[in-house]
């Protein structure tokens, strides 16, 4: 517990560190007469608070999911607001890497809590670009079958030590020398919210090099959409 303690409050006072100094920097005279680097500066504001509004989000989510004090609020919704929700969440860490997107033509409806299942991914897509490196691709491949919808994000990265696999969606769980900017809780919650839906989310490395995390989701009956069988 010692060790967790430590690593988060670590976590949380590397980005308020950077914040009052950045903040101190943009009250001096000499950066209000320089627009550029004002602008500049207020970008890295945002996205240094952007990271521990999120690492305070992980902290909240999984303390409401392991009291199991979270009810989720199903809806029907198509697998490609999903992705595009979760993509607007990562913009500002998407942006420096090329998003390839595969979707089968027909997709059907899943029945989710639209708002975690969008965090459940924006976790994967949030470690894929944070890992791999700059300007390489990010795919993200939506597929049906016949009971289930395979979300699957693949990036170029080093990939994960085969040993460390099996412990990745581990509660705080980071790999050994892993870069800062986490607390090893990502992959849990994406764990536990894709389980709370009745799926599984998996990991394995590619051939070619990266890691590829897939999440799978039960498909149920498709709703009647109303007017659909109706005549014309
Ligand atoms: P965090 O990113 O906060 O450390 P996560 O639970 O999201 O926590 O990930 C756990 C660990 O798994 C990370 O510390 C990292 O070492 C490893 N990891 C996750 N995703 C990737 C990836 N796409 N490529 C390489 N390593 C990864």
């Amino acid at each position: 517990m010692q060790t967790v303690i430590d690593s988060v409050s670590h976590e949380l006072r590397t980005p308020l560190t950077a914040i009052a100094g950045t903040t101190s920097a943009l009250a001096s005279d000499a950066i209000a007469a320089d627009p550029a680097r004002r602008r500049l500066l207020a970008d890295e504001l945002q996205a240094m608070t952007e990271r521990l509004n999120r690492i305070v989000g992980n902290l909240l989510d999984m303390s409401r999911l392991s009291s199991g004090t979270m009810t989720l609020q199903r809806d029907w919704h198509d697998p490609r607001d999903m992705v595009s929700a979760a993509l607007a969440l990562t913009r500002r860490e998407m942006t420096n890497h090329e998003v390839q997107l595969h979707f089968d033509d027909v997709l059907p409806l899943v029945w989710v809590d639209i708002q975690l299942m969008t965090q459940a991914l924006a976790n994967i897509l949030s470690n894929a670009a944070g890992y791999s490196p700059v300007g390489s691709p990010v795919q993200i491949a939506c597929r049906a079958a016949k009971s289930c919808l395979a979300l699957t994000i693949s990036d170029s990265g080093p990939g994960i030590p085969e040993k460390e696999l099996p412990k990745i969606f581990g509660k705080f769980y980071r790999v050994p020398g892993a870069q800062s900017g986490g607390v090893g809780l990502g992959l849990a919650i994406t764990k536990a919210i894709v389980e709370a839906h009745g799926g599984a989310v998996t990991v394995a490395n590619r051939q070619a090099g990266g890691a590829s995390f897939s999440i799978d989701l039960p498909l149920d009956v498709q709703p009647e959409i109303p007017g659909e069988d109706e005549e014309t």
